[in-house]
């Protein structure tokens, strides 16, 4: 058989499996193992990587490094027009050229190692299908698909390969990926005319989703041979793409390039009229301009979103957009679903209600080890609601105890029918299934429709006891079936009530006979009769409630979204904490129905507790957009496929990596790999962190550039005919001692108090009043410093201003004093800048060792440049002795012991301030 026979689409289906040497029990695994090494593994092959040195290439074609070049080869030019020669002016250019070359190198390996983060965050998230091998059911890699397998789809899956369907019950499918038509396609089993396979309607292929009902297919594709295979190859590298927090530093470095050639331009008009050589002076304000050029702060910025993005990752969720990591800082609604978020998803029947009569059941998780207490009078119900099924109990290995494959609501019914002594292999042999309306979590209904060994059809229904009892018109009571009369429904809704007040989950199951096996979906799911309630136990997840309590402290709201019924809902809020006050508002999904858009954000307008029960997705949608228009931020999580567009619209869509389908996980931009709410807060935390992180490096770098312009300007303006600092020695602190402790401090843990304040609000600017006073109190006393520092020296010297050449040892010990100085105070700044408002001898000095490691080795290069005799060529500058050494290190903590009388005198005066940016 060929991978794609052409005629595939034609076969009825029992020839299909003929055609594709394979039966309806799926592959035997030798055949697997032959198949897979005759097609290889279902991938398609990797698009051929951009050239690296394309990559590379593009580094030196952003704003600052043509800026940089352009003042390299100027200052190259005017090393060739100088008469005579000055070789600073050529080390100059040769500087900036390094400064060029090297913010290159990092933004190159950034990139590099951006690109493997999201490749490696990709393989994190399984890819996983349904499988029939051997008449078993299986589920597998889709790498391991091989042609002539049988698989399984559900609403909600991706399509891993390009199958033929053999059986379809009310199947439709998005081919936008494959076609670009968004609208759902229905399709069918019953062989087409031949034409081209992609137009076939009973064809399903790979990139696609199933978006509605159920299907078994038969693989005739995979890899590279399926049509998507032939029409694309996959892209290596996601398209690079800006957040707004990457636009508004951008931004502000553009702002601060452009005040940079302002003040070159300056001190060039300033210093040429007191008779200085014209291309000396302007090769001297080129090397200030490029010495105030942020160079660095786009691949710190960069850095650190990275950092974040890996750090969530290890505590199980995973960023696919680095926007995520800022929009989760800001985030003040987390929409939350209840089942797998807040619960652990590990359902086991407790109750079986019927009749009147409750039957405990024993027994805790999926082992059927456990009894129905008077098994006799609900062992229908539970042979009806088990046929109902699609989950599948597994039997323990060697490494796990019993499992569920599939639905765990479903799982638990299984092992209750188990309890009960039913034989589920043997019923289904007996009573096979003809057709099914799937589960959908709209109609929150699913049915099966079985053929009697006695002759006649039945359906099965099982759901949402509410959605249930509305289409039922009897009951069974006492043995006996009964008109559903008031009197007895009233008893119904009120077991429900009771057993869902318990936090149970409560499904009710009912059945009907019908004259053929053909009904449509409303003649099966009408005139039933109602057989009883299963109320299963799902225990809440043990980490949430603390999970809950710091959402709480942190100013975000919770709103539980359900489609469970509004009791078992404020039960397990109850549980986990969120829901603490008597009288939560409780709203379920018909209500929802009935209120117009100001009415829902009237509702949503406070910040009570708030429950919404009983709603489909399409409300969950309609809530988010409300929640937005209020100007909230939010987070939402969802798993099924109709999830995907509130998923979409949420500022967060979270996706559930374990539970939930492809389509939820795609649409997402964060995914959960163990599906807790606890992992959601802790992103939370990492986000506010990352923003705070980068507020920090920003503080840092920007305040000590302040502290090497000062000087300049101050001796410019007093006269002195030398700089306090030359531009070489700017670049050497710049690139040698500044970058690594602004990687540390990006890479800083969070502070212990970030989850005790409010949101950031979403209009706060990066560079807030706060941040900018920030900037200059630390520059302010960084200047004071290494201009006391300069100034004291040449003047102890008696020289007079006028005699000094860049030759004298007074000079080049006063500039390598303002460079030692701008290095030592950078280093109490690096600590300094560590807390917001708290002492940072609370959070501990030694806590981000990094820190400590960069700040000694730009301490260590300065010591360098100031007695290795090479460096002292270079930089002009001399040794300094160690009184000396000590003004500086003195100079550094009195910058650090301000910083903590600042923050002192802040916690004093608001110590219950806790307002973000309160720095
Ligand atoms: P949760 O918030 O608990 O995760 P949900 O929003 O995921 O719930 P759905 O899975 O849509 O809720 O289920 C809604 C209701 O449909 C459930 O309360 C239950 O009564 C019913 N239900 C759930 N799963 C099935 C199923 N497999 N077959 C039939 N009915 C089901």
């Amino acid at each position: 058989m060929t991978t794609s026979s052409p005629a595939v689409q034609t076969l009825p289906t029992r020839d299909v499996f003929a055609a594709l040497d394979t039966s309806p029990r799926g592959l035997a695994p030798a055949e697997v193992a032959l198949r897979r090494e005759r097609h290889g593994p279902n991938e398609l092959p990797r698009a051929r990587r951009r050239g690296w040195w394309r990559d590379l290439a593009g580094q030196f074609t952003d704003l600052f490094a043509v800026l940089l070049l352009i003042a390299s080869a100027i200052t190259f030019l005017a090393y060739g027009l100088q008469e005579p020669r000055d070789t600073g002016t050529l080390q100059l250019a040769v500087a900036i050229l390094c400064v060029v070359l090297l913010n290159a190198a990092i933004g190159f390996v950034q990139e590099y190692s951006a690109e493997r983060t999201a490749e490696s965050l990709q393989a994190m998230v399984p890819h996983t299908c349904r499988v029939l091998r051997g008449g078993e059911r299986q589920e597998l890699s889709a790498r391991d698909l091989v042609p002539g397998d049988v698989v399984v789809l559900e609403a909600g899956d991706a399509v891993s390969a390009d199958c033929r369907l053999v059986e379809a019950h009310e199947v439709s499918v998005n081919n936008a990926a494959l076609t670009g038509e968004s609208d759902a396609v229905g399709r069918t089993r019953q062989p087409v005319a031949a034409g081209p396979v992609l137009e076939a309607r009973n064809c399903v292929f790979m990139g696609t989703d199933v978006v509605a009902g159920s299907a078994k297919a038969v693989v005739f594709a995979t890899g590279a041979a399926t049509e998507f295979g032939r029409i694309f190859r996959l892209a290596s590298a996601a398209p690079r793409q800006r957040t707004p927090l990457q636009r508004q530093v951008a931004s502000m470095a553009r702002r601060v390039a452009g005040a940079a050639l302002a003040i070159g331009a300056l001190l060039f008009a300033v210093r040429l009229p007191a008779g200085e050589p014209l291309v000396d002076t302007f090769v001297f304000a080129l090397g200030v301009m490029v010495a105030l050029v942020p160079e660095g702060l786009p691949a710190t910025l960069s850095v650190s979103l990275a950092i974040g993005v890996r750090r969530m990752a290890r505590h199980h969720a995973l960023v696919k957009k680095l926007l995520a990591v800022e929009a989760l800082g800001s985030t003040t609604v987390v929409c939350t679903d209840k089942t797998g978020t807040l619960t652990q998803a590990e359902m086991t029947v407790v109750q079986v209600w019927a009749g009147g009569i409750r039957h405990p059941v024993s027994g805790v998780g999926y082992a059927p080890v456990g009894e129905v207490t008077d098994s006799q009078p609900v062992r229908e119900l539970l042979r009806e609601a088990s046929l109902c099924c699609d989950a599948r109990m597994v039997p323990p290995s060697d490494h796990e105890g019993w499992r569920v494959l599939g639905d765990t609501t479903e799982g638990a019914i299984l092992v209750a029918a188990a309890k009960a002594g039913l034989d589920l292999t043997a019923e289904e042999a007996s009573t096979p299934r003809v057709t099914e309306f799937p589960f959908d979590s709209t109609r929150k209904l699913m049915s099966t429709v079985h053929r009697d060994p006695h002759g006649g059809h039945h359906a099965y229904v099982k759901g949402a006891p509410q959605e249930l009892l509305a289409r039922c018109s009897a009951v069974v009571w006492k043995g006996e079936r009964r008109p559903l009369t008031e009197e007895l429904r009233a008893a119904v809704i009120s077991a429900n009530d009771e057993l869902a007040a318990q936090g149970l989950r409560v499904l009710a199951t009912a059945s009907r006979s019908l004259p053929d096996g053909r009904p449509t979906q409303d003649e099966a799911e009408s005139d039933l009769t109602l057989l009883g309630l299963v109320g299963m136990l799902d225990p809440p997840r043990p980490e949430v409630r603390d999970a809950v309590d710091a959402c709480r402290h942190a100013g975000i709201r919770i709103v539980m979204v359900t489609g469970d019924h509004p009791l078992t809902a404020e039960a397990v809020a109850r549980r986990v904490g969120i829901v603490r006050q008597p009288a939560p508002t409780v709203v379920t999904g018909t209500r929802l129905d009935t209120l117009d858009d100001d009415a829902l954000d009237a509702l949503l307008a406070g910040s009570g507790e708030l429950l919404l029960c009983r709603v489909s997705p399409e409300h969950k949608m309609r809530v988010v957009t409300a929640l937005q228009r209020r100007g909230e931020v939010v987070a939402v999580t969802g798993d099924g496929a109709n999830d995907a567009p509130a998923l979409k619209h949420a500022d967060i869509g979270v996706a559930m990596g374990v539970s939930g389908t492809d389509v939820a996980r795609e649409a997402a931009v964060m995914v959960l790999l163990d599906d807790s709410f606890a992992s959601i807060t802790t992103a939370v935390r990492l986000g506010r962190s990352v923003y705070q992180n980068i507020r920090k490096f920003l503080i840092y770098l920007f305040s000590h550039n302040i502290a090497e312009l000062t000087p300049i300007l101050v001796a410019t303006f007093a006269g002195f005919p030398l700089v306090p600092i030359t531009a070489v020695q700017i670049l050497a602190i710049d690139l040698g001692s500044d970058v690594l402790p602004a990687l540390a401090l990006g890479a800083e843990p969070p502070e212990p108090d970030v989850m005790d304040r409010p949101p950031r609000s979403r209009r706060e600017r990066l560079f807030s009043t706060a941040v900018m006073g920030r900037i200059l109190f630390l520059g302010g006393i960084q200047s004071f410093g290494v201009c006391a520092v300069f100034f004291w020296h040449i003047h102890a010297s008696g020289i007079p201003y006028a005699d000094f050449t860049k030759d004298d040892t007074v000079y080049r010990e006063a500039i390598t004093m303002v460079q030692a100085g701008i290095v030592v105070s950078q280093f109490f700044n690096a600590l300094a800048v560590r807390t917001d408002r708290q002492s940072v001898f609370r959070i501990g000095l030694l806590s981000n060792p990094w820190l400590l490691v960069a700040g000694c080795f730009g301490i260590a290069l300065m010591a360098a440049i100031s007695y290795v005799p090479f460096l002292q060529t270079i930089f002009n500058t001399a040794p300094l002795a160690p009184a000396e050494w000590a003004v500086l290190v003195g100079l550094g903590a009195l910058l650090l012991a301000a910083e903590e009388a600042r923050k002192g005198w802040l916690r004093h005066r608001r110590p219950a301030d806790r307002r973000e940016g309160a720095q």
